[in-house]
């Protein structure tokens, strides 16, 4: 008896929390596979912190497994241990040094401000850290006729970000169960490119790029680099919105080898601002952690490159100097790129940004990340373009700056990327089930995934 259960990223208010669980009744055991949050849409909507605690039996749970610390996957870890959670906390060695300083952040702004409950809380998720390394067997547990193994894989989503193998082992009953967190994108920057995996007799795959191809790598790179020469032609800031772990890197790696590669007046002057302090510090553990960078990166930092820390790039700490940049960037109207926090628009620095900045035609917001239904960042790529406007802490404001989107530095899969990681599969897998993505998305991707024979495929619904 091994089975698949999901306690989020179906809908509601949670991001993706899987299960699974080894034998039945009083003998089961179990781990999890993710604990998240949901951002967007839902958020607002009745997402107090009774709606936040854990809603399912956890006495059995003997660890969390977790893919990568975006917040839709790791946000209710501290709820999973209010609610008595006492396994291990297993992840890569990227991930445990990322985890604490993501989920301290979290706690400061859904949690409590008491710094002293906050400490604690941290101590305890440091404590629970099983760092594993990559493609490495970890015995999670085996006692009489159960085991289970788990055996992390690099993603290519995020620096740290894993899929899943579970070898599950019930009495004669043994199963290869894949869980793949988020997939990324084949030759993004920085990171290497998830591959197949060997065997996977039950697949659980996130889709929310199920539906949509992203453009390669070189046509992206030529339209950043379109859009930003015409944005600074006019004087004009160009502001995009961008989460701190993962898209951040790699829009600053792709526009350090842009102004490496055609220099000049514009690219040899061009100011670039990482707004967020937690952006910064990410890109500063992206920095130290080159291990894990893929070959492209690796060469240029050989040829004496710094693709993370380069001279005309600034940092914003203090919240004071964060207003000093919106004022000054506001009047000055010179040349520069800011990253700001949050990428949906929908709370952080950015939201200064944007109120001092849409109103003006000279200026451009840039969007780089998947907006959810419902987020301030949706509404500005849905009426920005139409000469709309968006509601911004209860007032409107008109948009006159020009909105663009360079798809792909989404640090996710489209559609022909999940293809291709299922197709693979040396043997086709006899079950997937498709989460985490919008309905139309996970509609899509079972389309595509009919094509291959022989494969039940499940939506599942909470
Ligand atoms: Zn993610």
């Amino acid at each position: 008896m091994i089975s698949i259960s999901h306690h989020g990223a179906t809908s509601g208010v949670t991001g993706s929390c899987h299960e699974l669980t080894l034998g039945q009744g009083a003998q089961k055991s179990g781990i999890l596979i993710d604990c998240g949050l949901f951002q967007g849409q839902d958020e607002g909507r009745g997402a107090s912190a009774s709606d936040l605690s854990i809603d399912f039996p956890i006495e059995h749970i003997r660890a969390l497994v977790v893919t990568h610390v975006h917040i839709d996957h790791v946000g209710r870890i501290p709820y999973l241990l209010a609610a008595g959670f006492e396994g291990p906390i297993i992840c890569s060695e990227p991930s445990a040094i990322m985890l604490p300083e993501i989920l301290e952040d979290a706690l400061k702004i859904g949690f409590t401000r008491n710094r002293q409950l906050i400490e604690r809380v941290l101590g305890l998720i440091r404590s629970r850290l099983v760092p594993v390394p990559y493609g490495k067997w970890h015995s999670v547990f085996a006692e009489g006729d159960c085991s289970l193994s788990v055996r992390l894989q690099r993603a290519g989503h995020i620096l740290g970000s894993a899929y899943v193998e579970c070898d599950a082992r019930v009495g004669d009953s043994e199963e290869r169960i894949v869980f793949s967190g988020d997939l990324g994108a084949p030759h993004a920057p920085l990171l290497p490119s998830p591959k197949s995996p060997e065997r996977a007799d039950r697949l659980v795959i996130e889709s929310t790029y199920g539906d949509k191809d992203h453009e390669d790598r070189e046509t992206r790179r030529y339209r950043l680099k379109a859009v930003l020469e015409h944005a600074l032609e006019d004087g004009g800031t160009v502001l995009v919105p961008a989460f701190s772990i993962g898209r951040t890197q790699e829009l600053l790696y792709e526009i350090e080898g842009l102004i490496h590669e055609f220099g000049g007046e514009l690219w040899g002057n061009l100011e670039i601002i990482v707004d967020s302090p937690l952006a910064a510090e990410f890109t500063r553990i992206y920095r130290d952690l080159k291990p894990y960078w893929d070959a492209e990166a690796t060469d240029l930092v050989r040829q004496g490159r710094h693709p993370l820390s380069f001279e005309q790039l600034t940092v914003i700490n203090s919240h004071e100097d964060h207003l000093n940049a919106v004022d000054y960037l506001a009047r000055s109207h010179r040349p520069c790129v800011v990253l700001a926090g949050s990428g949906m628009c929908a709370g952080g620095r950015v939201v200064n940004y944007l109120k001092a900045m849409l109103g003006d035609k000279r200026n451009d917001v840039l969007f780089v990340g998947y907006q959810a239904a419902g987020t301030p960042g949706r509404d500005i790529l849905t009426y920005g373009p139409r000469g709309g406007w968006v509601e911004l802490d209860d007032e409107r404001y008109d948009i006159r700056a020009r909105i663009h989107q360079v798809g792909g530095y989404s640090a996710h899969a489209g559609q022909s990327d999940l293809a291709a990681f299922v197709s693979g599969i040396p043997v086709s897998p006899r079950e997937i089930r498709i989460v985490h993505g919008d309905q139309d998305a996970k509609q899509a991707l079972k389309r595509c995934f009919q094509s291959l024979a022989g494969i039940d495929i499940i939506i599942p619904s909470e």
